[in-house]
């Protein structure tokens, strides 16, 4: 926000770019939990834009970006976040749409800040984004421009660079009187996770994916599938995904035709995704687990019913697990 408004007051057209990764906590969480919101649901990138008085182009890079995931050349941060990787293909994908789609743009800009995070905006990474995105000094961070070379936009005129600004470190105290300046009142937290890949519950989920099934790959929904539920691996050749309320247990049903599934049908309880395969021991052991989760965990018997993929369901009962009984390496990711 304070980047595109600085580069406004210069005269220039700004246009915002949002990319879907299939990472991202916006729009995907927060709207299928039940969870009660002071606030009112928004996308934030809309609602940004809609304050600064910009278009925003929406773009999936979901497929492009699964190569940054699974090889990223300057590696990983803290968890499976490629952020160096992720931020050179993203700026680069930013110059490409001002091109391919004859905008006929000119630059591009970030909100980056140096020293702001500890791996991905340090003084030595700002060139190494702007070479290997191939933006060079098409890219300008009007934030931090003044302990950076000036730029083809700043060269050219086209932005004044005595009105840009030397922001640095973790402190964000210059950027809040900034935005107050601005009339900016309400903006993302700065510490707030915008991406699962910083989460390590969520990494630790796709690293068990990825060794469940002996190869370093995803599909979009298995990582959206992450996002969701408690994960439960009794036995490595599968793991239960089960709702944890209502908004999961309906997202999970949209599922149904592609996962064996199980719910309990004598007690309100989850719905449960089986990734994997299941025997018949397999499914006595899963039925027990779901059971666990629902209304009747506390009951001798309960009664579950374990669907297939193709429809066809069986009934069956069980005893509900005991907590003790459910080892706590079973639960992935924590
Ligand atoms: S937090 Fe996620 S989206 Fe942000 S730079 Fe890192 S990997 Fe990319």
């Amino acid at each position: 926000m304070l980047a595109t408004r600085v580069i406004q007051g210069h005269g220039v057209h700004v246009e915002g770019v949002n990319f879907f990764t299939g990472f991202c906590v916006e729009g995907h969480t927060h709207a299928i939990r039940n969870r009660k919101h002071e606030k009112p649901k928004r996308n934030n990138a809309l609602w940004v834009a809609e304050q600064l008085g910009i278009k925003l182009h929406i773009i999936d890079i979901s497929e492009d970006y699964k190569d940054i995931v699974l090889n990223p050349r300057h590696g990983y941060g803290q968890n499976l976040n490629p952020c160096l990787d992720c931020k050179i293909f993203m700026v680069g994908k930013a110059l490409e749409l001002g091109l391919i789609d004859d905008l006929d743009f000119d630059f591009v800009i970030t909100g980056e800040v140096i020293g702001q995070r500890p791996k991905s905006q340090r003084r030595e990474t700002m060139p190494v984004i702007a070479r290997e995105s191939g933006a060079n000094d098409r890219l300008l961070r009007p934030l931090s421009a003044l302990h950076l070379p000036p730029t083809l936009p700043e060269r050219e005129g086209w932005v004044n660079r005595e009105q840009l600004f030397g922001f640095h470190g973790r402190n964000r105290k210059p950027q809040m009187a900034l935005a107050e300046k601005f009339g900016f009142s309400d903006y993302a937290q700065p510490a707030g996770g915008c991406c699962f890949l910083t989460d390590e519950t969520y990494s630790n989920k796709l690293r068990d994916l990825w060794d469940a099934r002996d190869s370093r790959d995803y599909q979009l929904d298995d990582i959206m599938l992450l996002k969701i539920g408690r994960h439960i691996r009794p036995k490595p050749h599968f793991k239960l995904i089960i709702g944890r309320e209502e908004g999961e247990n309906r997202f999970l049903a949209g599922y149904r035709k592609r996962f064996t599934h199980l719910s309990v049908t004598d007690h309100p309880g989850p719905l449960a995704l089986i990734d994997g395969n299941l025997d018949t021991t397999d499914t006595q052991l899963a039925a027990r687990i779901v059971a666990r989760y629902s209304q009747g965990r506390d009951a001798d018997k309960v009664l579950v019913t374990v669907s297939s993929a193709s429809g066809v369901s069986q009934d069956i009962e069980v005893v509900p697990m005991a907590p003790h009984q459910l080892e706590p390496s079973w639960h992935v990711g924590s």
